[in-house]
């Protein structure tokens, strides 16, 4: 199939014009952002929305702010405005290495933050990006606003924790001092989906040892983050030897199936190596020197 079934359109002019569409349209409607998800499911037939409400017309919900210790990024944000964001770019390094590989320019001109975490795909890379920074996704209907950590949004595959008459209104990250974070992602040629990608954030304590970490990895049959992997990194100082342990503990926590993509025994590779390397990246960024085994780590 190729053509979708047959549906109506309405474009929402605010947040509360499309809570509004949601309730006056019913279960049947779906709120449609970028569309690079959307539509091709329902043109395999995979969704058949009678409504669809159009919110590229809500410009509250495309921003890019900081504010505290936070920094929000509406639901509307493309791709395209995260990866030209200064300020994204150097409070969170890893949501531009994610964005540089994430379809093609066509795709991240359309596509949104707001509709990758609610398509809730296991090979989006956002997504892992949100898990490893503890982003909160704000879910807004006619009760208000909820906040939501990462680890409640995604209820599994094509899952999430925001109800149909609901909308995804922000993204919120908090900024952490001292801290580094990077992305890898292994495609099998540019723009396509991965084959298996990992994330890191570290937070160093004063006296350089890691105070907090997370790991992610992204199409590799792990739900929320790597918990033993980062647990291993706690109290250490950076160092070859421990972000060795951290990659055997996060592909031993994968579950990767075998497809088209590769087979399992590449994919768990992929998420020690990978993970390694994240691991480098983000505490270089974070200021750390990272210990080898020749200079006695
Ligand atoms: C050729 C191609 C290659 C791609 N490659 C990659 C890739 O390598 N990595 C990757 O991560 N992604 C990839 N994508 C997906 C891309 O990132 C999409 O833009 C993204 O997944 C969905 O964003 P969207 O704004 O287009 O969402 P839409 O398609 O508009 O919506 C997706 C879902 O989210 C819901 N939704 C959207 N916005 C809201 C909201 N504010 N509140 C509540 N529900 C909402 C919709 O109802 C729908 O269920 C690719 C897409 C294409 C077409």
């Amino acid at each position: 199939m190729q053509v979708p079934a047959p549906f109506d359109y309405v474009r929402a002019t605010s947040v509360a014009d499309a809570l509004d569409l949601l309730e006056r349209h019913g279960p049947e409607s779906r709120v449609v952002a970028g569309g690079h998800s959307l539509l091709p499911m329902m043109k395999l037939r995979l969704a058949r929305p009678e409504w669809l409400i159009d919110i590229n017309d809500v410009a509250e919900l495309d921003h890019v702010t900081r504010d505290g210790d936070w920094l929000r990024v509406g639901a509307l944000t493309r791709h395209a405005t995260l990866l030209s964001s200064a300020l994204v770019g150097e409070l969170f390094p890893i949501v531009h290495d994610a964005e540089r590989v994430i379809a093609d320019p066509v795709v991240r001109n359309r596509g949104t933050i707001g509709g990758s975490l609610g398509q809730a795909d296991p090979a989006e890379d956002l997504t892992t990006v949100c898990d490893v920074l503890r982003a909160r996704v704000v879910v807004t209907g006619r009760a208000g606003e909820r906040v939501i950590g990462m680890d409640e949004f995604h209820r599994g595959p094509y899952e999430t924790a925001c109800e149909q008459s609901e909308l995804i209104t922000e993204v919120r990250f908090p900024i952490r001092p001292r801290s580094g974070s990077a992305y890898e992602k292994v495609e099998r040629r540019v723009g396509d989906w991965a084959v298996a990608a990992a994330g890191a954030l570290l937070v160093l304590a004063d006296d350089g040892t890691v105070a907090d970490a997370t790991i992610g990895l992204t199409a590799l049959g792990l739900e929320g983050c790597a918990v033993d992997a980062a647990a291993v990194l706690l109290g250490a100082h950076p160092s070859e030897e421990v972000f060795a342990e951290a990659g055997r503990l996060a592909a031993a926590a994968s579950s990767p199936v075998e497809d088209q993509r590769g087979p399992v025994d590449y994919k768990r590779h992929l998420a020690d190596e990978l993970t390694r390397r994240v691991l480098r990246s983000a505490a270089t960024r974070a200021g750390a020197g990272v210990l080898t085994a020749t200079t006695g780590g």
